[in-house]
């Protein structure tokens, strides 16, 4: 077994211990392998190991690996912060984007998207933290952005994303997860097409699962640490 499959599997174990430990079933829980910087033979590797969904936050590096590995028929999803003027290829070569937070880009996303790969789906993400300076709306813009993301045909809008202020304590780390929970289930009463609460990374995982989380997003637990 190769590293990489034997840390993916170390966190899929993670994963389902942290789904039983809270009475959720782990199936409901995707587990976006985030390759941000790794080399594509290092996303083959998770490839080969059955890992389907991957994350990508730098626009050139990623279209090169998407690119590259075509063949192997991966869902990619951008996660990271995204100029207008690089929307384009992610319009193009992307599954998902998830850290929508900015109607402009929202609007060229939508035009630029091929009518041929349907419609992009996207996550609005949110400044759950209220960091000031960090992606994502705001908690109170989030309704309206909501809105204007539903009307542009060329985006399906799936849920919410959010990487909170850091912390080492379960407790604390639970707070930001339990809001974004609450504002999940808000938007989802109007909209039956939001299915998607994407939180949780290498370090939160149990703390976001235990909340609600259905993604959960790995970068140093699969593909060691980024240097
Ligand atoms: C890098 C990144 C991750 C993965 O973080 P790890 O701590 O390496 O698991 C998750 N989400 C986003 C948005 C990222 O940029």
């Amino acid at each position: 077994m190769t590293e990489v499959a034997a840390r993916l599997q170390g966190c899929q174990r993670r994963l389902t211990l942290a789904a039983l430990a809270t009475h959720r079933n782990a199936t409901e829980i995707t587990l976006l392998a985030v390759s941000k910087t790794k080399s594509a033979d290092a996303i083959r590797e998770a490839a080969a190991a059955g890992q389907r969904q991957f994350g990508e936050s730098y626009v050139q590096e990623s279209i090169d690996k998407i690119l590259l590995l075509v063949d192997l028929g991966l869902t990619w999803h951008f996660i990271g912060p995204l100029q207008s003027n690089k929307s384009r290829p992610v319009a193009e070569h992307f599954d998902w984007v998830q850290s929508l937070d900015r109607l402009k880009i929202a609007e060229r996303l939508s035009q630029q998207r091929p009518r041929h790969r349907g419609p992009l789906q996207v996550c609005i993400q949110v400044n759950i933290s209220n960091e000031p300076q960090k992606a994502g709306v705001s908690v109170d813009e989030l309704p309206a952005f909501a809105a204007a993301v539903r009307a542009l045909p060329g985006l399906q809008l799936r849920g919410l994303m959010a990487i909170p202020e850091p912390s080492s304590d379960p407790l604390q780390q639970r707070q930001p997860f339990a809001r974004m929970r609450a504002l999940f289930d808000d938007l989802r009463q109007t909209d039956h097409q939001i299915d998607t609460l994407s939180m949780g990374m290498s370090d939160d995982l149990e703390a976001a699962v235990a909340e609600g989380s259905t993604m959960v997003r790995i970068g140093t637990a699969i593909f060691g640490s980024r240097v």
